[in-house]
């Protein structure tokens, strides 16, 4: 009897020791987006549709090397990020979209699920990689959050590559910013330029389970008074936890925020698994001492791809709700992806040992 006690109480123990760590190693995903937005078939030339094609492929190839060779998720996701931000097709390093005042201002942040570290900037002008700032923010210094000026000063320090502001500006986006200033001068005050974001993402899970986030951007075009979107806010457009998820979004970064939409998608992933662990637990039945027959383990039980499907959804739902729009990429400890998101297209793709690499674009693909 004193025995049973002892091993019901380690078993316990154990228990809830394991159900802080749901992951299963051996398993890795990559999944990444390059902007959510109005992206239809006839709004893209078949020139436009195939290079962003390539850009991705390239973006996802460059991570799952990575993470298929034995690379840290954290590793994967910034390489992954860093090259979407040299692509001008996105909106994030060269290639982001202009302030208001013609310049360019980057954000960006990284989260490490295993330790929940996190580094982020806003309104950095002069780092050729928005996100190895981010990353650097969290390894290099006592802060998660810098901007501005301090943010370029930080990264000059750091010996980051420095470019001139200039180098991340495109054609296209100065002509987007002129679009939208016509606009406001021809009074139309709901004019949105070129509703096709352009903010880059990726999440990953490695082979030993753990969990990592990155999102960068240039934010919206014609962004004024040191607006800062969802993108650098951690939870709101980045979040990684080994016990949930690892979330980046893109959209309308006022109503990401609002909701807090990365955190909001862990928690419920978490507090579900939980939840499910705890039924499956109390449904093993008892032997004659009151003892569990055996113990379901955390590392052996996991939500279905369509429970975090619907909470993704869910969350997005309720951003929409208050007018917002957008999407979000999701990576889960049990190996899964997915994609959630309320407007007609993202720039997405996915990959992983269980999963065959793809990429796509509308949202009927
Ligand atoms: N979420 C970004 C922002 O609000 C924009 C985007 O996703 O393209 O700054």
């Amino acid at each position: 009897m004193r025995l049973g006690l002892i091993t019901a109480l380690s078993a316990l123990l154990w228990t809830s020791i394991a159900a802080a760590q749901p992951a299963v190693e051996g398993r890795w995903t990559l999944v990444i987006h390059g902007g959510a937005g109005v992206i239809e078939r006839d709004r893209l030339t078949e020139a436009q549709d195939s290079e962003i094609r390539t850009a991705l492929t390239e973006a996802l190839e460059t991570g799952s090397a990575i993470l298929r060779n034995g690379g840290s998720s954290m590793d994967a996701i910034e390489a992954t990020v860093r090259v979407m931000e040299d692509n001008p097709n996105f909106n994030a390093g060269r290639g982001a979209v202009f302030t208001y005042d013609g310049d360019i201002e980057h954000d960006a942040s990284i989260m490490d699920g295993t330790t929940r570290s996190a580094g982020a900037v806003t309104g950095s002008t002069q780092t050729r990689h928005p996100v190895t700032l981010a990353r650097r923010v969290m390894t290099n210094s006592p802060h998660v959050f810098l901007s501005g000026s301090g943010a370029d000063q930080f990264s000059a320090e750091q010996g980051l590559e420095q470019v001139g502001n200039d180098w991340f500006e495109t054609d296209r986006r100065r002509e987007q910013l002129e679009a939208m200033r016509a606009a406001e001068t021809a009074g139309l005050s709901d004019y949105r330029a070129d509703f096709k974001y352009g903010t880059v993402g990726a999440v990953a899970v490695d082979l030993n389970g753990n969990m990592a986030a990155a999102t960068s951007t240039g934010g919206m075009t014609g962004k004024r008074w040191g607006r800062i979107g969802d993108s650098p806010v951690i939870g709101a457009g980045t979040y990684a936890d080994n016990r949930g998820c690892a979330v980046s979004a893109t959209g309308t970064g006022e109503y990401f925020i609002r909701v807090g939409v990365a955190h909001e998608i862990c928690t419920q992933i978490r507090v579900r698994f939980e939840q499910r662990l705890a039924e499956a637990r109390a449904s093993v039945p008892m032997d004659g001492d009151g003892i569990p027959e055996y113990y379901v383990h955390a590392s052996e039980f996991g939500l279905a791809e369509s429970d975090i499907q619907e909470i993704a959804d869910a969350v997005l739902a309720e951003m929409a709700g208050l007018g917002g729009s957008g999407g979000v990429i999701v990576a889960t400890p049990w190996g899964t992806g997915t994609y959630s998101f309320t407007t007609p297209g993202m720039y997405r793709g996915m990959a992983g040992s269980e999963i065959e690499a793809s990429i796509a674009i509308y949202g009927d693909e």
